[in-house]
């Protein structure tokens, strides 16, 4: 009987050199590892909070109303009308909902279905690093060619002259993540000008993952890319639900972009996942009708945690430049450890119970090993100040000298 043998891998020789190009997601490896080793996940972007109520019960009543079949594969008309009114008021920027918005299974998706609708064999992907791992494989599995250009740690800045010399007639796109994890960077105007500039001069595309645009810690709000003058007909617009109201697991999200170029995108949208989940598509639209103070308070909320962990981190003699936005921080540990990222990866996990991403896992051009990990500070304050007592003893006491009754700091 041979029946049983299809299922040996050695019945199929590894003929895919693109897959073979692809690791595993150490994101989501850490995740898995954390919960082997029941450690406290500061790895993975995802919260150990509950989403705000109202999304959860407009769910829960979408279900018991049946909503429960496909909808569009394009997304519900009612969300993408939401979304077109939410891009318009918070982004200042006008997109068609019929023709141009397109709802997909998270940004990760979307991300995906654009760049397999942009690339092919010969064209280049210009990719900042260190930058999240997604970005690399959907590049390569479109069959193009990715780019790599390094921002310059402590404080992330971009050298100008030198991007410009990765533009060129072959580059397709440049995948810009702003607010960016990892590092917590936030594109100025000036900055989103001069690589606005160098789209325009070489006809590439600013295919722009804005999921952070939410968590901007200065009186800011958070600028868009399509926003910039001339550059509405050459950028994509992806956000998402997952982050703003805490529902990571939904994955909802969406992809604003001009028509010519929705229209491929939701080609290859359709054939990846038909569409996003129905009933969390009716929950998403009562998202966006939470009032302005949501946003205010998600700014707070999120710029609090981020006090709190990083003057841990501090005192722990890590090394690192404050995040403007998002929720991760990439620390330098070389001060409190002699070895690479992924041994302190390991001896963080194993001997402290706490999990986190090593930092080489967001390069891929030249770096094997850094001196670097990525928290994720999207946690309760509890569980922040167990990692950091887990993680040094002499931190919890310090620590404490900081904080009031209630926990929080003064
Ligand atoms: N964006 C989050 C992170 O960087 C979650 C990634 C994911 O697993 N989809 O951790």
């Amino acid at each position: 009987m041979t029946v049983c043998s299809i299922n040996k891998p050695d019945m199929f020789p590894e003929q895919n050199q693109i897959i073979d190009q692809i690791s595993e997601s150490v994101i989501r490896e850490m995740t898995r590892l954390a919960e082997k080793h029941q450690a406290i996940n500061l790895a993975q972007g995802l919260p150990d909070y509950p989403c705000p109520s109202l999304l959860k019960a407009h769910a829960q009543d979408a279900i018991g109303a049946d909503e429960n079949q496909y909808s569009f594969t394009y997304g519900l008309k009612a969300l993408r009308d939401a979304i077109a009114a939410k891009l318009l008021k918070r982004n200042q920027l006008q997109f068609e909902a019929e023709t141009e918005i397109t709802v997909t299974c998270g940004v990760s998706e979307g991300l995906m279905a654009t760049v397999l609708a942009l690339g092919e064999p010969g064209a280049e992907f210009i990719l900042l690093e260190p930058c999240y791992e997604n970005y690399l494989p959907a590049v390569l599995l479109s069959g193009a060619t990715p780019v790599p250009f390094t921002l310059n740690a402590p404080d992330w800045h971009i050298d100008f002259d030198e991007l410009a010399k990765h533009f060129s007639h072959r580059t397709r796109a440049i995948i810009l993540n702003n607010p960016m994890n990892p590092t917590g960077k936030v594109f100025s105007t000036e900055e989103l000008r001069e690589i606005a500039m160098l789209c325009q001069k070489w006809d590439t595309v600013a295919l722009c993952d804005e999921i952070y645009e939410e968590m901007v810690y200065n009186e800011q709000r958070h600028i868009s890319m399509a926003s910039l003058p001339g550059m509405r007909s050459r950028t994509v617009t992806i956000m998402g639900f997952s982050k703003t109201y805490s529902v990571t697991g939904w994955r909802v999200g969406y992809v604003a972009a001009y028509e010519a170029l929705s229209a491929r995108i939701r080609k290859v949208h359709d054939y990846l996942t038909v569409c996003a989940p129905t009933p969390l598509q009716h929950a998403c639209i009562a998202a966006l009708s939470l009032p302005e103070q949501y946003y205010d308070d998600l700014k707070r909320f999120y710029y609090k945690k981020c006090r709190l962990f990083c003057l841990g981190l501090e005192y722990l003699g890590f090394r690192f430049a404050y995040p403007e936005a998002a929720y991760y921080v990439m620390a330098d540990f070389r001060d409190i450890f002699n070895g690479n990222d992924l041994k302190f990866s390991d001896w963080l996990l194993i001997d402290k119970g706490v999990a986190v991403v090593p930092g080489s896992s967001f390069y891929f051009s030249k770096k094997k090993y850094s001196r670097m990990v990525r928290f994720c500070f999207a946690k309760k304050e509890e569980t922040l100040v167990a990692a950091l007592r887990r993680m040094g003893r002499k931190i919890f006491r310090d620590h404490y000298r900081h904080v009031n009754k209630n926990g929080l700091l003064v």
